[in-house]
């Protein structure tokens, strides 16, 4: 897929530039497409028609709103197989999951906007005050490879219902499904300048659109370094920054808990989307009593877990995005063995049979403690590390130790057990018992995880200002 447009004020059109983007198969190792590697004066651009088209859109009708975020629901749908191809393509993604959970959790979360329009309280009193909400502005948004269209959408449903107008940046791993986003939003007849797209360089596009002064707020998905550097960019001109980081989960097995299905589960928690993904559980940590029967059920586990061809319908583990992210994923392997870790499965070879492709063997270890690196930092590949704890105590304080707190797991027979452990989980989202994700609850960090909240009404109130208008006192 050659794209060679930017989608501006409602319009496809030349960059100003003359830069490209390549776009690799991780599986193929081949180029696939390639977009445009936009400027700082295409930013301009679709700043400038972003705000021309904030005053009509922020005061269009809510009923405007729902039918264009049904439409693009139903887009989202029709285009289903179109747009998952393209993610696995892009991403390595196994195509089930391409199809259910990169292509259906948007079109499912663009629906929930909509359905959620039809109740929102926009205005509230309280004594002498009405308290309205109005939408923030023009919105910046910055988005990673690992979930695109969902990171995406993510974003622009809830602008589109709060009423903002938006400029997206999205990655330069996996831009081809924001084109046929695009494409989609242009079809359904959405207003010109009220969605915009420039592709690029986070270190051009990104950081330019950070610090733009018609930007009222950016809301970024990715790497908390890159997102300290969009904070800094943001803060002289005092925007909105949201922020969706990294992770470093832990999964605590009590030692009431159902230990098989716990432990079975403990593996596509983790390397779900070859474990690129933000939420995954990572810190594997069981009480020391069960740790010979886990650490078995685990390697088990994980050699069921062969990596392959994203196309075969039968494959869960897909390649990592790029030759960068296997390398720093072996070398992460690496340093796990190099201080003291015990590897029970995978390692830094190719899989079995594997000659092509960014592929990672699904990797285990045991006997990690928190002052190795594999501890403590993002790894962002099929890695999972298990540790051993004597009391619920030290379990709670191994779970809470980390600079991250995005998501979480526990385990336990007792629900309010579990229910007392999650309270104490310093992070944004806790599965109790392998309860699934929810697209109508808030996503987000607590500490370098991030700021701010996505899905939910939570995240549609992240896009709107609040103002009290006070009355005259009879
Ligand atoms: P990344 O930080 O390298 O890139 C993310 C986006 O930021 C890209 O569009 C990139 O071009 C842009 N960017 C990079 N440097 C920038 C800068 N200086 N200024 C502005 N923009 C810049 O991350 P990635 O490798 O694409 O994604 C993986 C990371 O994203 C992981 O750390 C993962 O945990 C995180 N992530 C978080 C969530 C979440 O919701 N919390 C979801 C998915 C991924």
């Amino acid at each position: 897929m050659q794209r060679k447009e930017l989608y501006i004020d409602g319009a496809w059109i030349a960059p100003q530039g003359d830069g490209t983007i390549e776009v690799v198969n991780p599986t193929t190792e081949q180029v696939i497409g390639s977009v445009p590697a936009g400027s700082s004066d295409d930013v301009n651009l679709a700043v400038a028609a972003a705000k021309r088209a904030f005053p009509e859109w922020a005061n269009s009708s809510i009923e405007t709103r729902m039918a264009a975020l049904n439409d693009l629901s139903l887009a989202l749908k029709e285009l289903t197989e179109e747009l998952a191809q393209t993610i696995t393509a892009e991403v390595g993604t196994p195509i089930g999951y391409s199809r259910m959970a990169m292509v259906g959790t948007p079109r499912v979360v663009a629906r929930s906007y909509a359905k959620m329009l039809e109740s929102y309280e926009w205005e509230h009193e309280i004594r002498n005050s009405v308290i309205v909400k109005e939408p923030v502005g023009v919105c910046a948004f910055i988005t990673p490879w690992n979930f695109p269209l969902h990171q995406i959408v993510g974003k622009v449903a809830p602008a589109l219902a709060a009423g903002c107008t938006m400029v997206l940046k999205p990655s330069k791993e996996a831009p081809l499904n924001a084109f046929l986003l695009a494409d989609i939003l242009h079809d359904i007849g959405l207003p010109p300048g009220v969605f915009n797209l420039v592709s690029g360089h986070g270190s051009e596009v990104g950081e330019f659109l950070s610090g733009h002064p018609d930007v009222d707020m950016v809301s970024f998905t990715g790497s908390t370094g890159a997102g300290i550097r969009v904070s800094q960019a943001a803060a002289p001109t005092v925007k909105r920054v949201t922020l969706e980081l990294g992770g470093k989960s832990a999964n605590v097995i009590l030692d009431d808990a159902d230990i098989i299905r716990a432990a079975k589960s403990s593996i596509g928690a983790c390397y779900q989307n070859s474990g690129q993904t933000c939420s995954a559980l990572t810190r594997l940590i069981i009480p020391v009593a069960h740790k010979e029967e886990i650490l078995e059920l685990v390697k088990q586990r994980v050699d069921g877990y062969t990596p392959g061809n994203p196309l075969d319908e039968n494959t869960r583990c897909g390649p990592m995005v790029s030759s960068k992210q296997q390398a720093s994923v072996h070398n992460y392997i690496q340093s796990a063995i190099d201080e003291g870790a015990t590897l029970i499965a995978g390692g830094t070879e190719m899989p079995d049979g594997i000659e092509t492709g960014f592929f990672v063997r699904p990797t285990a270890f045991a006997d990690v403690t928190p002052d190795m690196t594999i501890w403590k930092e993002e790894v962002f590949g099929p890695v999972l590390t298990i540790t051993t704890y004597q009391s619920e105590e030290e379990a709670l304080s191994l779970a809470n130790d980390s600079i991250y707190g995005l998501s979480g797991g526990v385990w336990s027979g007792d629900t309010e057990r579990a229910m007392e452990f999650a309270k104490g989980m310093r992070t944004g989202q806790v599965s109790i018992n392998g309860g699934p994700f929810n697209v109508s609850a808030p996503f987000g960090g607590y500490k370098q995880s991030g700021n701010g909240r996505e899905l939910g009404v939570e995240g549609l109130d992240e896009f709107l200002e609040i103002k009290a208008i006070q009355r005259p006192i009879e």
